[in-house]
């Protein structure tokens, strides 16, 4: 581009823009054509919430505004636009079919600079456009009209919401009749899943304990590796059901714990040997301090090992080769409320890791169903490989089970960043006695 087109692009006076909140596109083709031809931008929206939104975005010397659209209709659009400081002064101008008595005081009342009948008149329209973009402002003379008007308006207003407010509780009830009935279908489907699963799994085990099977389970093909593969991949299909049947129950609330005092010592330890077992190759080293002498939780030792399990197998999937994990345990004495919990007494459990970190935004999200933040594209199933991704369900369950237990599990991490490795640091909170 040369010189010349950039001072040229640099002097060109802005055009005046305005703004047509309109859902005809008959009317949009015809009011475009006329405000065009007469040098004007015009930008078109069709709905009420849209029309606030790009209003307070694109900023144009006037708004004309047809009254019958989706959504909040025109008036409530002019009066929640009136409401926002830079909103205020710029003319709004109700452009409608409505030909009700009263239609201009109502558009008057909920803000409108003015009032333009539609079928619009062509040859009058400029002027009339024209003259609200000087400043003309009509106003409804009588105080007693405008009173009256003032209490039809608010009236129809709180009319308004409370039919949305119904619909609102309508739909909600529908969703939650709908999320039920998802959630009864995963925990049947299971549950059908994992019978026939049982019976493959059971017969394989069979295979796999005979002596006399030929081959090695490193000698590909032979029929030791082959039954060692079956085996193997049951056994995962067997923890994806079960996560899957988890995050159900732990949304329908069907969670079963039995409760009894439990020794977090030893359910680290067992989750520490279990991640390394399966990634010996990966010269992860694992440091256990201050989970001794923490007294028992109540709690479901079951569960409570999963919980861990995924928070430790996240942080040495998420940890290069040669990095470290360190779990450290304490007992916290808290004031009523601190936490937000019930309880005033806890065992503190903190899986620091050195790895790759999560980013801040993101760090109450992967606590969601089925999030994960690596690109699914490059999704590669794996328990403990570097970034081997899982179904996005192994936090979920974490805090489905640490929540049932009455207690909060939370990240706190510098940011994602695979050179520099800032780690992330997962926090176990969980109340010493009976959670009530
Ligand atoms: P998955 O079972 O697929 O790993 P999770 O629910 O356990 O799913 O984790 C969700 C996401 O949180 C993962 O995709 C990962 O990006 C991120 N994440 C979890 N733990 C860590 C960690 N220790 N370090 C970095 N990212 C983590």
């Amino acid at each position: 581009m040369d010189n010349d087109t950039n001072s040229l692009k640099a002097t060109r006076p802005q055009r005046t823009k305005i703004l047509y909140v309109e859902d005809d596109p008959a009317s949009i083709v015809l009011v475009h054509r006329v405000l065009e031809s007469e040098g004007y931008q015009v930008v078109t929206v069709s709905d009420g919430l849209s029309a606030v939104d790009i209003a307070t975005r694109e900023m144009p010397d006037l708004i004309l505004m047809d009254i019958n659209i989706n959504g909040l209709d025109g008036y409530e659009v002019t009066t929640r636009l009136r409401s926002i400081e830079d909103m205020r002064w710029v003319p709004i101008v109700a452009v409608t079919a409505a030909t009700l008595r009263g239609d201009r005081e109502r558009a008057l009342i909920a803000g409108c600079s003015g009032y333009i009948p539609k079928p619009i008149d062509v040859d009058k329209f400029p002027d009339q456009v024209r003259s609200f973009l000087l400043g003309t402002t009509e106003e409804i003379e009588s105080a007693e009209e405008k009173a009256e008007y003032l209490i039809e308006y608010s009236h129809r207003l709180v009319d308004r919401l409370e039919n949305k407010l119904h619909e609102l509780e309508t739909a909600h009830a529908e969703l939650q009749r709908m999320d039920k009935m998802k959630t009864d279908f995963i925990i049947i489907a299971g549950h059908e899943l994992r019978t026939p699963l049982t019976t493959i799994y059971g017969y394989a085990q069979i295979l796999q304990s005979n002596p006399d099977l030929s081959g090695s389970p490193d000698e590909v093909g032979s029929p030791r590796f082959i039954i060692e593969k079956m085996v193997e991949a049951t056994m995962r299909l067997n923890e994806v059901i079960g996560d899957i049947l988890n995050v159900s129950m732990i949304d329908a609330d069907k969670l079963e714990l039995a409760m009894r005092p439990v020794f977090l010592k030893s359910l680290v330890r067992k989750a520490v040997r279990s991640v390394t077992n399966t990634a010996p190759d990966r010269g992860l080293i694992f440091e256990i301090k201050g989970v001794d002498d923490l007294p028992p939780v109540m709690g479901d030792s079951q569960r409570l090992y999963q919980a861990l399990w995924n928070v430790a197998s996240n942080a040495a999937k998420y940890t290069p080769n040669e990095g470290r994990v360190r779990i450290t345990g304490r007992q916290i004495e808290d004031t009523p409320g601190t936490c937000g919990l019930k309880a005033t007494r806890f065992v503190q459990i903190a899986v620091q890791d050195s790895g790759v970190g999560i980013p801040p935004d993101e760090q109450e999200h992967i606590f969601d169903r089925f999030y994960v933040l690596e690109d699914t594209a490059l999704h590669r199933s794996s328990k403990t490989a570097f970034k081997g991704g899982g179904l996005g369900l192994g936090l979920t369950v974490a805090r489905g089970i640490v929540e049932a237990h009455g207690g909060r599990i939370w990240v706190e991490s510098e940011g994602r960043d695979e050179d520099r490795l800032p780690g992330s640091t997962f926090h176990i909170l969980l109340p010493m006695g009976n959670p009530s």
